[in-house]
């Protein structure tokens, strides 16, 4: 019994290549938007003057220019503790933005009143 029709057309198919060029662009669209510039930019990126954007889920090590490139990534690590910081800082940040985001009109006056104060008592 002959094949389908069908079944011949799809081996026919190649498969997918693999182009690994095409993954390390998604992977550093996927680092551009999930990243924050680092202060501490990386090899390459502290030569060529561009942000050091680095992912902030830490899923990808590679900052986003040199995942780009396939290049190696060489920079200094952040230790956790930097790390822990950074990340406690952007979830009071957010946590902040979003209880605030109404009241921050009346909390403004409140706080040029208040650091007017301090200025006068130094
Ligand atoms: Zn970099
Ligand atoms: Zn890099």
């Amino acid at each position: 019994m002959p094949k389908r029709k069908a079944d011949s057309v799809l081996e026919g198919v190649p498969k997918l290549p693999r182009d690994s060029s095409i993954a390390h662009h998604t992977q550093a669209d996927y680092i551009e938007v999930n990243s924050f510039v680092t202060a501490t930019p990386c090899d390459h990126c502290l030569d060529s003057g561009v942000p050091c954007m680095i992912d902030r889920s830490r899923r990808y090590s590679k900052c986003a220019s040199c995942t780009r490139a396939s290049r190696v990534c060489k920079r200094e690590f952040y230790t956790g503790r930097e790390w822990d910081l950074l990340r406690r800082a952007e979830d009071k940040l957010s946590s902040d933005i979003e209880k605030n985001e109404d009241e921050l009109d009346l909390l403004e006056p409140e706080l040029s009143a208040l650091q007017s104060r301090l200025t006068e008592l130094y």
